[in-house]
C-alpha cells in the first residue's frame, strides 16, 4: 500500500504541474507501475535476504526514497553553474541519507507508517482529483480552411519551398529597444542573399501552439466569442495538417519535416510527412526529460536536448534525395529559450535553463543565441541560394522574445511595449524573380504570399489582427486592440 502510494505520487504530481499539456497519460501509469515493481521487487530481495530491518520499515525507507528522488528539483533548484552543479546533489544525497537513517532507528513504530500512508494517500487523492477534473473544456477543433480560390496549377516546375521558423525571434526594431542589440548586419546579410526583409510583420498569436498553425492555416483560428478550450487544440496542425500542405500537395509536393523541438505536440509523423528530419541529441521524448529533470539524475546529462539549426537541417535533408517539389518546413527551437550557445557560439553540452537567471543575465543570453544562430542562417541560406536559386525561402518568427511575456495578466494588463515585443516578428521572404518582391507581410499572410507567387494569382491579404488570452484557456481570449499595430 505505502509503496503503491509512494510509486503514484511523484506521477500524479507531475500531472498537475502540466495537465494542461499532459499528452500521454498513459504513459504515465505505465512508468508507475515500474517504479512500483521496482520498489516492490527491492522489499523481496532485502527481506530475503536477511537484513536486521524488517519489511514494514524497508517498505517505509523506499517510500522516502521515491519520494524524495523524485521531488529532487522541487526542493533544490539546480545550478546554472557547471562546476557547482553538485552542490545540490551532495546536499540531497546527504539529506535523503540522514533521514533514512532517522528512520531506520524509529520505523517499526506503526504511527510512523500510518502517518506516512495518510499523508500519501491525501497527497496522491487531491492531485488525483485536480487531474480528473480537466481544467479546460476540450473543444474538437474546427477545420479552417484558407477560404481561397482552388489552386491553379503553376506554369513551368514549382520551386521547392524553403520555410524556417526560429522560435521567439524578436523583430530586429524589438532587439535594439529591449536588449540593446544591433540586428543590422544580419538583415543586410538577408536583402544581399535576395529575401525581403520586413521592419513592421506581426504575428497574430503570442504562443508557438496557435502562432504556427494559424500561419500554416493561412486563417485565423481563434477569434473572442469562438474561442474555447486549451489553446494545445490547434497543435496537430504543426506537423502537416493544415491549409498549405493540402494545398501544396495539390499541385504536387513532397512535405518534408523537421521537429527541432522533438516535443511530443509538434513531433513529425508519416505519412503526414512524406520524410522527417529528427533534430541531434534527442534520446527521449518531452515526457521523459521532463520527468528526469525532477530527479537528481539530471545532473549526468542522460539525455540530450534536441537541436537543430537551418545548417544541421539542410545537412540531414541532402543526406538523401526528397522528390522535388518539396515544401522543408524547419522549426527551430532557437532562440527560444533554454539558451544553446555559449560565448564563442559553440552549442552547449547543457542547455541554459532561462528561469534561474537574473532579467539582465537573460536578456544577454537570448542576444548571444541570436547573433549565433545568425550566422548558422547565413550559411543555411548561402546554400540555398547557390545550390536552388529559383527556390522560395521563407525565415520568420512566431512570436517575439519571451523577455516581457506573463500568462497570468489578463489580456487587458498588457502594456503597448510588451505587446510589440511580443507580437513583432522576424519575416524575411525570397520569393522566385518572376514574383513581385514580398512587403510587410503579417505571419497570418505569409502562404497567402507564396501562393499568389507560384499560382501566379492575384494576392488575397488578410487584414492583420491579434490576439491575447490567460495562461492556456482560449475563453479568456480578447481582441488587441488594431491600433496598437499601426505602422
Ligand atoms: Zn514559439
Amino acid at each position: 500500500m505505502l509503496l503503491a502510494l509512494a510509486a503514484a505520487q511523484p506521477f500524479v504530481g507531475f500531472g498537475v504541474a502540466n495537465r494542461d499539456e499532459l499528452s500521454q497519460p498513459g504513459r504515465m501509469v505505465v512508468y508507475a507501475l515500474i517504479v512500483f515493481g521496482v520498489l516492490e521487487g527491492v522489499l523481496w530481495l532485502v527481506t530475503r535476504w536477511g537484513s536486521s530491518l524488517n519489511g514494514r520499515t524497508v517498505a517505509l525507507l523506499e517510500t522516502w526514497f521515491a519520494v524524495s528522488f523524485f521531488n529532487y528539483a522541487a526542493w533544490l533548484p539546480p545550478s546554472i553553474d557547471d562546476d557547482r552543479r553538485w552542490i545540490p546533489v551532495a546536499v540531497w544525497t546527504l539529506v535523503t541519507a540522514l533521514v533514512a537513517w532517522l528512520l531506520a532507528r524509529v520505523g517499526s513504530r506503526p504511527a510512523l507508517r500510518v502517518g506516512a500512508a495518510v499523508w500519501l494517500a491525501v497527497s496522491v487523492g487531491a492531485d488525483l482529483l485536480v487531474v480528473a477534473t480537466p481544467s479546460l473544456p476540450v473543444a474538437a477543433p474546427a477545420t479552417h480552411d484558407a477560404a481561397l480560390p482552388p489552386p491553379v496549377p503553376s506554369e513551368g516546375p514549382p520551386p521547392n519551398i524553403y520555410y524556417f521558423v526560429l522560435d521567439e525571434y524578436a523583430r530586429a526594431d524589438q532587439l535594439e529597444i529591449h536588449a540593446g542589440f544591433d540586428n543590422g548586419a544580419f538583415v543586410t546579410r538577408l536583402e544581399e542573399l535576395g529575401l525581403t526583409v520586413s521592419d513592421a510583420a506581426w504575428a497574430s498569436y503570442p504562443r508557438t501552439q496557435v502562432s504556427v498553425p494559424s500561419t500554416l492555416d493561412m486563417a485565423y483560428l481563434a477569434e473572442p466569442g469562438a474561442a474555447d478550450g486549451p489553446d494545445a487544440q490547434f497543435a496537430p496542425r504543426v506537423a502537416g495538417d493544415n491549409a498549405v500542405v493540402r494545398r501544396l500537395r495539390e499541385h504536387g509536393y513532397s512535405f518534408v519535416y523537421s521537429s527541432g523541438a522533438a516535443d511530443q505536440w509538434s513531433s513529425c509523423q508519416t505519412p503526414l510527412a512524406d520524410r522527417c528530419l529528427e533534430p541531434t541529441g534527442v534520446a527521449a521524448g518531452d515526457l521523459e526529460r521532463a520527468l528526469l529533470k525532477q530527479t537528481p539524475l539530471s545532473v549526468f546529462d542522460l539525455v540530450r536536448p534536441p537541436y537543430s539549426d537551418p545548417e544541421t537541417v539542410l545537412a540531414e535533408l541532402r543526406t538523401e534525395p526528397v522528390r522535388e517539389p518539396y515544401f522543408l518546413f524547419a522549426h527551430v527551437m532557437s532562440p527560444h529559450f533554454p539558451y544553446r550557445f555559449d560565448a564563442s557560439c559553440a552549442v552547449r553540452d547543457r542547455f541554459i535553463v532561462a528561469e534561474l537567471l537574473s532579467f539582465d543575465e537573460r536578456k544577454a543570453a537570448y542576444v548571444n543565441d541570436v547573433r549565433c544562430l545568425n550566422d548558422r542562417v547565413e550559411r543555411a541560406l548561402e546554400q540555398i541560394v547557390a545550390d536552388d536559386p529559383g527556390a522560395v525561402v521563407i525565415v520568420q518568427s512566431d512570436h517575439g522574445s519571451a523577455l516581457f511575456a506573463n500568462w497570468d495578466r489578463s489580456p487587458g494588463a498588457w502594456s503597448e511595449a510588451a505587446i510589440a515585443d511580443r507580437f513583432a516578428v522576424l519575416q524575411a521572404i525570397r520569393l522566385p524573380a518572376h514574383c513581385p518582391a514580398a512587403g510587410d507581410v503579417d505571419l497570418v499572410n505569409t502562404f497567402r504570399v507564396v501562393f499568389s507567387c507560384i499560382e501566379d494569382q492575384p494576392v488575397d491579404l488578410l487584414p492583420h489582427r491579434a490576439f491575447l488570452w490567460m495562461g492556456h484557456d482560449l475563453v479568456t481570449l480578447e481582441e488587441v486592440d488594431p491600433s496598437t499595430f499601426d505602422r
